[in-house]
């Protein structure tokens, strides 16, 4: 493989399997906290920790950070293991819970009390967090901080078994008031939370914190590469120290840090898309707004888009904000080549060929997907009404107008070349009807000259008598600023786009009843969609997922 087109965590990795560290065995885990969906960021994290495990045939782990109840649910996790196994990803053996571990980190916090690198303060937070001091100036040492062993432990075994209530008191590391790296300066291990939780029920009423958990999970799961976000950075001295009071064997897991994913026009905060669905903004996680997985399976993304997508931004050290453009560009990508092509008049207007036989209903081919020769074709009625969109029709047209208009001739795609006649309008002068005549030797594909004869502009069509009715839910971004979180003085919901959903019937080819749920199709000219779980015998309901070009901003 060629050097330079790794990335530095590649780099790194290749570098340790040459030494034969960690006996060159690669394993990752993707460490999600049950507290909500997972979202496009996510997916970032995702594609690294599992891909670095294929790539370089190893394992990854899918580990719950369940470590606080009062925000975790059994909801979070289904879903959470739904939309990795959906992103095309698979975990090493069982999912992991750091909840499992409850046991030994309770073990390993007694034996830090012990050995006078923990103790309980029964300061509350606010007092401990004055007591922090600043980069610059030492923190102030907590009373309790020399405290006899024999009370810290007894303390914390009362914590331990809900004597206490919550904020009344919490277990310390004893590491350095003064040291210039906040995290170091005696930092909180346990709080009380006297909440049950979701898989060990009210055996706890003491919970550790992240920088605690983390590393620990991670030795006891042979973790090799702890791959987090660069805000952990400043934390690594506080997990090395943490990983050294207990190592003793085995592989020594090392965390990394990688630039996070910021996408522009969108939140992805676990508590702000939380606050979208509590207030009813969205329909849920997985509106086809949300930038969450489930919210973009909904939307008719693809596992293969959103994996390419993630290959295509890549894995570095640098904070950016990357254009949603290219995202929806991955899609579009993607779903050019497996869409089956279809015709759907989103804005319908009646169009009649006066010189085309009463009653009669012709059945012509048409090509499923010239992208995929194996997609087929299928049969498509033609009669003497149609629907053609609105948008297609001018009166009095300019002369760079290549769609229909009077007097100038068109091409019904897979059908015939029709001329522009008359109108019919109602009472407000807006047209009801538009009358043509057509050429009756024009048909595609017949071979004939006329068949054959150039004219400029191509429409897409529905037979009145056969169309379906769908419901067509057109979606726009769920926000109108690029940086919707990035205002000091307002709110992220200030910045919501009013226009972001705009529900529409259209006129559909009858062939799209075969289709099923989260299927995709290409509207001819319109865009790429899929049909919404919504959907029922009776109605059709499509999402659009990506118009065919970038329209933003036209
Ligand atoms: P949030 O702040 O939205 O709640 P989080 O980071 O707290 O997100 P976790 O469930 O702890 O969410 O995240 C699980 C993993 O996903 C972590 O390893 C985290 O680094 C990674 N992750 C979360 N958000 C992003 C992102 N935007 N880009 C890349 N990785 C991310
Ligand atoms: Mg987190
Ligand atoms: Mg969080």
């Amino acid at each position: 493989e060629n050097k330079a087109s790794l990335n530095f965590i590649e780099s790194i990795i290749e570098e340790e399997i040459k030494e034969g560290k960690h006996g060159g065995e690669v394993y990752t885990r993707f460490p999600p906290e049950p507290n909500g969906y997972l979202h496009i960021g996510h997916a970032k994290s995702i594609c690294l920790n599992f891909g670095l495990a294929q790539q370089y045939q190893g394992k990854c782990n899918l580990r719950f950070d369940d470590t606080n109840p009062s925000k975790e649910d059994q909801e979070y996790v289904d879903s959470i293991q739904e939309d990795v196994k959906w992103l095309g990803f698979e975990w090493e053996g069982e999912p992991k819970y750091t909840s499992d571990y409850f046991d030994q980190l309770y073990d390993w916090a007694v034996q830090l009390i012990k050995e006078g690198k923990a103790y309980v303060d029964e300061q509350s937070a606010a007092t401990i967090a004055e007591q922090k001091g600043t980069p610059t100036e030492p923190g102030k040492a907590s009373p309790f901080r020399d405290r006899p062993v024999e009370e810290s432990l007894a303390l914390f075994e009362q914590m331990k078994n809900g004597e206490l209530a919550e904020g009344a008191a919490v277990l310390r590391a004893k590491i350095d008031m003064a040291n210039p790296n906040m995290h170091l300066r005696d930092p909180l291990m346990y709080r009380i939370i006297n909440k049950a939780h979701h898989r060990t029920g009210d055996k706890w009423h003491i919970y550790p914190m992240y920088d605690y958990a983390h590393g620990q999970s991670d030795y006891l799961e042979g973790i090799t590469n702890s791959i987090c976000t660069l805000e952990f950075e400043v934390h690594r001295p506080l997990y090395e120290w943490f990983l050294g009071q207990v190592y003793s064997e085995g592989t020594k897991p090392e965390q990394r840090e990688f630039a996070r994913l910021n996408l522009s026009y969108t939140v992805m905060s676990k508590r702000k898309l939380l606050q979208l669905v509590e207030e009813n903004v969205v329909s849920g996680w997985d509106d086809p707004r949300m930038p969450t997985i489930s919210g973009l399976r909904r939307r008719g993304y693809t596992p293969e888009s959103i994996r390419n997508f993630c290959k295509t931004i890549g894995v570095g050290r640098r904070e950016n904000v990357i254009d949603v453009a290219l995202l929806e560009f991955a899609v579009r990508e993607h779903l050019n080549k497996i869409t089956d092509r279809v015709m759907a008049v989103l804005n319908p207007v009646k169009l009649v060929i006066d010189n085309y036989p009463e009653g009669e209903t012709e059945w012509l081919e048409a090509e499923n997907n010239p992208e995929d020769e194996n997609a087929g074709s299928r049969k498509l009625p033609f009669g003497k009404e149609l629907y053609i969109e609105r948008e297609d029709f001018m009166e009095d047209a300019p002369r760079k107008f290549f769609r229909l208009s009077l007097g100038k001739e068109v091409r019904l795609k897979n059908a015939y070349i029709i001329k522009g006649e008359s109108v019919e309008k109602d009472a407000d002068g807006n047209i009801t009807t538009i009358h043509c005549t057509y050429d009756a030797d024009s048909r595609s594909g017949s071979g004939t000259e006329a068949s054959l004869r150039k004219v400029k502009g191509t429409l897409h069509w529905v037979a009145a008598e056969h169309a379906l009715d769908a419901e067509v839910r057109l979606y726009d971004r769920l926000f109108s600023d690029e940086a919707p979180d990035g205002h000091k003085d307002k709110d992220f919901k200030a910045f919501l786009n009013p226009g972001s959903l705009k529900i529409i019937t259209a006129k559909v080819e009858p062939s799209v009843s075969k289709y099923k749920p989260l299927d995709h199709v290409q509207f001819q000219r319109t865009g790429y969609f899929n049909i919404d779980p919504d959907s029922t015998e009776e109605k059709i309901v499509f999402n659009r997922t990506v118009g065919l070009r970038d329209s933003w901003g036209k």
